[in-house]
């Protein structure tokens, strides 16, 4: 069992398709990093042929840059390439671009990052980093060796991902794709458009934070069991997005063995322009029955972006009915809080809608989008959004702050 390999465009380096994730390690019973299984787990997808492992400061907040250094401990540092990330809302001026990559470069005990992303670009965090030099940071970072690559991991819409694309000679970038996701945030347009830029694609979400695998709608499982070649649901998914030539690598938040082992398998075997046309209608199938149990008709096409009240309309749709179709999974309204209350993101909650109307006249679904924002707001946000993003705000600015006076005192830092 051994993993298949795809070349970045750029530098010609050859990165397994399937790369761990380390957002989602195993986790104790009380909370917290299973660090032993964790190290087990991400070495057994090394010997395998893993060679991509991806992390950030923020996940397990602050504790998956620390594992993952004693997980590549033993010479296993060698054999793969770690990708990490800026967190934007740690940074408030250009010298923070520096002091976080090197206490980065020191928790990972490393001396040089193989890629390097600027972590949720969208138009909040990208214009704020741009103005505060994060390319010419790069530029210095690349050429002292502190970082081999340089990307930007994505969450808006298709115009503000090309304005990112063209603005700087990236080696690669990271998007959200998945059988769902084909049209929504950079979507098929991105992802083709970064390739024909000669940008390697590491995408992120195949399986919709496990929403696509694991105990799907019987409906939807009744069309995978037609197929004539049996595959899990987890599987189906990753080998739609490995079918792309445009795709290099598939993160996959991997954390129990039996599911490490089941990727590996599929990326043993996924060529591009491997899956045949009855198994791409089958996929089909499946996607069109998923939108038909969708609460709303959002196809993700981004027309009416941007909205002058900040509101991201495709992204509070598109959480809105993960929500209702995975009822048995909760995780919808704290990643909708997450990612639209502005702790990874850009503040863009449907309760920002000022009913101007601008959308409703270019939806080419023509949706209601004012009236459905209301009822986004009132079952994802509450009455007391305002409150939270505030507390949020002020939570991951104390964070910052208790991280920095760490540092200058012990020399350690969580972002
Ligand atoms: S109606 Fe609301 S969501 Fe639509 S563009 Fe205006 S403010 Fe934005
Ligand atoms: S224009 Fe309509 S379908 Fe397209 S993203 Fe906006 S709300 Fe969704």
């Amino acid at each position: 069992m051994y993993v298949l390999y795809r070349t970045v465009p750029k530098t010609g380096d050859r990165l397994s398709i399937l790369g761990f994730g380390c957002m989602r390690l195993p986790t104790k019973k009380g909370g917290g990093i299973d660090e032993g299984r964790a190290i087990r787990q991400l070495r057994h997808a090394i010997d395998c042929g893993v060679n991509y492992v991806d992390t950030a400061p923020i996940y397990h907040l602050g504790r998956s840059e620390p594992v993952l250094a004693r997980a590549l401990a033993g010479g296993y540092r060698d054999k793969v390439r770690v990708a990490t990330k800026l967190p934007p809302w740690s940074v408030r001026t250009r010298q923070d671009m520096d002091r976080i990559l090197n206490k980065q470069l020191a928790t990972l005990g490393t001396d040089h990052v193989d890629y390097y992303l600027l972590h949720s670009m969208g138009r909040e965090n990208w214009d704020k980093l741009k103005r505060l030099g994060v390319l010419e940071f790069l530029d210095a970072a690349k050429r002292d060796g502190r970082i081999r690559n340089a990307g930007f991991s994505f969450h808006a819409d298709t115009v503000t991902f090309r304005e990112i694309v063209d603005t700087y000679d990236w080696q690669f970038c990271q998007i959200q794709y998945n059988f769902l996701d084909e049209h929504n945030q950079a979507g098929i347009e991105g992802l083709r458009y970064a390739a024909q830029k000669k940008l390697a694609v590491i995408v992120m979400e195949p399986l919709r934070g496990g929403n696509l695998a694991g105990r799907v709608p019987d409906e939807v499982q009744r069309i995978w069991d037609e197929a004539e070649i049996r595959c899990s649901p987890a599987e189906w998914a990753l080998h739609w997005v490995w079918n792309h030539p445009e795709v290099t690598v598939v993160l996959s938040g991997m954390n129990n063995e039996a599911h490490i082992d089941e990727n590996i398998r599929a990326a043993d075997t996924a060529l591009p322009g491997s899956l045949r046309p009855e198994e791409l209608a089958l996929v089909g199938r499946v996607k069109e029955n998923y939108q038909q149990l969708m609460k709303v008709g959002c196809t993700g096409c981004g027309y009416c972006m941007p909205c002058p009240a900040g509101v991201d309309i495709p992204g509070c749709f598109s959480l809105y009915n993960t929500h209702h179709l995975f009822p048995h999974d909760r995780s919808a309204r704290s990643h909708y809080l997450g990612r639209h209350g502005g702790l990874i993101g850009d503040v863009s909650y449907a309760g920002l809608c000022r009913n101007c109307g601008k959308c409703t006249k270019i939806c080419p679904q023509n949706l209601p989008v004012p009236q459905l924002m209301r009822e986004v707001s009132r079952e994802m946000e509450g009455r007391t959004m305002g409150v939270k993003v505030t507390v949020m705000k002020g939570g991951l600015w104390l964070l910052n702050q208790t991280g920095q006076i760490k540092e200058k005192i012990l020399g350690i830092v969580p972002f």
